[in-house]
């Protein structure tokens, strides 16, 4: 599928001329219709509820609009947590999936309310002396060993470092229930970045058959299952995106299979999808700069991997459009690269793009996800603008760029 940016030149033109490069810009019309489709998909289970992963995108103007359509926030952090009480998520519009979960994190959210969902279960105790047991308690599933869909390995569970083993599962619900918990649910997350309509009903499954047994073996009311993230998105050009309605479907037959028989058809399912929502409707601008002619072609442009850090992380694919020139051939094969004194610091290795100039405008696709959030300072490098392209056609400043001041700011007496 070719990707096609979600601003034109012209468009782009304009905003540069205002907000100056790097950026990263949100869509807010592709953010509301992938939450749309979405709630749309699975609107067959009454109380599905999106549970927006706060890590993907932590920016309380992304997540109000999230809010509007419906969603809740999924949190992980003492940050992200008084992030979603700023835009207003109470009580049970927060989930919070966490692990190696500090007293205070817990405090918070028992405080707000939230929703806990414990990754461990030496973490009742922990809960306990800190905040108490909540009537609504969620647990975290590792099943172990490796998971696989129609014999391809998706991932590896049992090096994962989350979750509880099957048999912890049923003991923790049984302290649980005799500290005085009344709803349960259950929530796992065994692969990441999947373009597949069979990842979440196949999950599903090994969870809605997990939930039956232990509401045989304990006797809890199991109120909602959460099939947490992992919907991915197709980074590369060659592949198919995911098809939201295809695999609510999917979900819809094995809960008919499964749960409905068992009668436990009143379980609520619930997403903690961040990539799927955001990924696709976010991009990085960036200018050309240099041109460097060595044992190879770079073109170096005013970003680095402090604004996106996919690439040199994973060594992640992320697409690239140089803007005006959509039409032209690759005929040129760049490192695209920034300024880091790392030599990962490259946005793409041996790309085939069309010729390009100083002052050219880059678009580097697929950043609304995991983008600028896993950003840091390293070089002393400053963290970019966040924009946000509204359906109107106007563009809005939702975070401003990171100046010296932020950077010294924590150095006090110093500057
Ligand atoms: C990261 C994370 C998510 C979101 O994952 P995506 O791949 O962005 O969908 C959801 N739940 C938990 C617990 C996570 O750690």
């Amino acid at each position: 599928m070719k990707k096609k940016p979600f601003v034109t030149k012209e468009q782009l033109d304009k905003i540069v001329s205002e907000y100056p490069t790097p950026f990263h810009i949100y869509d807010e019309k592709g953010i509301r219709k992938t939450a749309r489709d979405l709630n749309r998909a699975f609107s067959w289970n009454p109380g599905f509820r999106e549970y927006f992963a706060v890590k993907a995108t932590p920016n309380p103007t992304i997540l109000k609009i999230l809010k509007e359509e419906g969603c809740g926030t999924d949190c992980s952090s003492l940050t992200e947590l008084m992030m979603a009480e700023r835009c207003g998520f109470r009580g049970q519009d927060i989930m919070f999936s966490s692990n190696e979960t500090p007293a205070e994190e817990f405090r918070l959210a028992a405080r707000l309310g939230a929703i806990i969902n414990l990754d461990d279960i030496t973490h009742i105790d922990y809960l306990k002396e800190t905040a108490g047991i909540p009537e609504r308690i969620c647990c975290r599933f590792n099943p172990g060993g490796v998971f696989s869909i129609s014999n391809s390995i998706m991932d590896h569970p049992g090096d994962a470092k989350y979750g509880m083993t099957r048999p912890q599962l049923t003991e923790a619900f049984r302290t649980l229930k005799e500290l005085g918990a009344k709803e349960f649910g259950l929530h796992a997350f065994l692969a990441s970045n999947t373009v597949t309509n069979e990842y979440y009903p196949k999950l599903a499954e090994i969870l809605f058959r997990t939930a039956v047994e232990l509401r045989e073996e304990t006797g809890v009311h199991i109120e909602f299952v959460n099939l947490s993230g992992g919907i991915g998105i197709p980074y590369t050009p060659d592949r198919e995106p995911n098809d939201i309605f295809a695999i609510g479907e999917g979900v819809r037959n094995v809960y008919e299979e499964i749960l409905v028989p068992a009668g436990m058809g009143d379980v609520k399912l619930y997403t903690e999808l961040g990539r799927y929502m955001l990924g696709p409707n976010g991009h990085l601008v960036v200018k050309a700069i240099h041109e460097k002619h060595t044992y190879k072609e770079y073109i170096g442009v005013d970003a680095c991997a402090a604004n996106l850090m996919r690439p040199a992380m994973y060594g992640a694919y992320h697409h690239i459009t140089v803007m005006g020139k959509e039409d032209q051939p690759c005929t040129e094969t760049y490192d695209v690269v920034g300024s880091l004194c790392e030599n990962n610091d490259k946005f793409a290795v041996d790309r085939k793009l069309p010729k390009i100039d100083r002052g050219d405008l880059l678009v580097i696709h697929d950043t609304g996800a995991h983008g600028f959030s896993m950003g840091y300072n390293y070089n002393g490098k400053l963290k970019s603008a966040e924009l946000l392209l509204r359906e109107d056609g106007s563009v809005e400043m939702i975070r401003r760029a990171e100046t010296p001041d932020d950077y010294f700011a924590t150095l006090e007496g110093f500057f």
